[in-house]
């Protein structure tokens, strides 16, 4: 029997996407950490897909990960505009949310780097009630200098999964830097710590639905409109790669 290939991808502005969908995904990070296989997963959105466009060595980073996923509408819009559509957006919280439950099925560990201290000290909390079976290896704050009391306690520790959510650039820096500390699976989530513990509520499923998340963070936090102004300039590039590469 010929298996589908696992390894399609879709290059958005150089940005080599996974296109999966969330389930084929989850079972292939699951093999990964099962087997112990070192695995760096990038979360992707627009921003950071044009951050990449600014800043060499970050493109270069994101290129060395394992998978990159579509984590935001405007990867799946960029595909569309490439007449290179992708299966489905995988969204970082999402695929956060479904490794806990299933680590706490399977009996797994994960370390957590990110967001202010009393983020992190509700997190556990939140983890251990609602993921009992998973073993909180260890947990550190998102605002830190110097990393190597980090590295040296997730080396000791040495867990499944790390989820690290210090948001871009910080996070895939942190993880393409010290990744070698443990065969695990890394990943970088942006708010996500924020988001599991209710100090920002993600919008209702009716905006998801409507793929208007972006816009309900943005109406709650103001100060995220001008993070916004990126986006017409990110579809414009895609527009252009799409004429210069047909
Ligand atoms: N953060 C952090 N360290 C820093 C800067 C930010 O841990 O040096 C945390 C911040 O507290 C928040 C997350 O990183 O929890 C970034 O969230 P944001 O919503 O900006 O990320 P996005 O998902 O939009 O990339």
């Amino acid at each position: 029997m010929t298996e589908q290939s696992p390894n399609e991808q879709i290059s958005i502005l150089d940005i080599p996407f996974e296109n999966t969908d969330m389930a084929s995904f989850e079972g292939r990070l699951q093999q990964r950490i099962n087997d112990h296989a070192n695995t760096f997963v990038v979360t992707a959105n627009p921003e950071i897909v044009m951050y990449a466009r600014e800043h060499r060595l970050y493109k270069q980073l994101l290129t060395s990960a394992d998978f990159v996923v579509a984590d935001g509408i405007g990867i799946v819009l960029g595909a569309k505009l490439l007449k290179q559509p992708l299966a489905e957006r995988i969204t970082g919280y999402d695929l956060f949310t479904q490794l806990l439950s299933w680590g706490s099925d399977n009996l797994k560990s994960a370390y957590f780097v990110g967001a202010k201290t009393e983020v992190i000290n509700q997190l556990k909390q939140v983890v251990h009630e609602k993921y009992p079976g998973l073993t909180i290896a260890g947990t550190h704050n998102g605002y830190f200098g110097d990393d190597r009391n980090i590295v040296a306690d997730i080396e000791r520790t040495h867990p499944d999964m790390v989820f690290v959510a210090t948001g871009y650039p910080k996070q895939e820096e942190f993880i393409a830097k010290n990744r070698h500390a443990a065969d695990a699976l890394w990943m970088g989530l942006g708010g996500s710590f924020d988001v599991l513990t209710g100090t920002v509520k993600r919008a209702p499923q009716s905006w998801q639905d409507m793929h208007l998340e972006w816009l309900y963070r943005a109406l709650k936090e103001p100060s995220r409109f001008s993070r916004l102004a990126i986006l017409p300039k990110y579809l414009l590039a895609v527009t252009k790669q799409r004429f210069t590469k047909s």
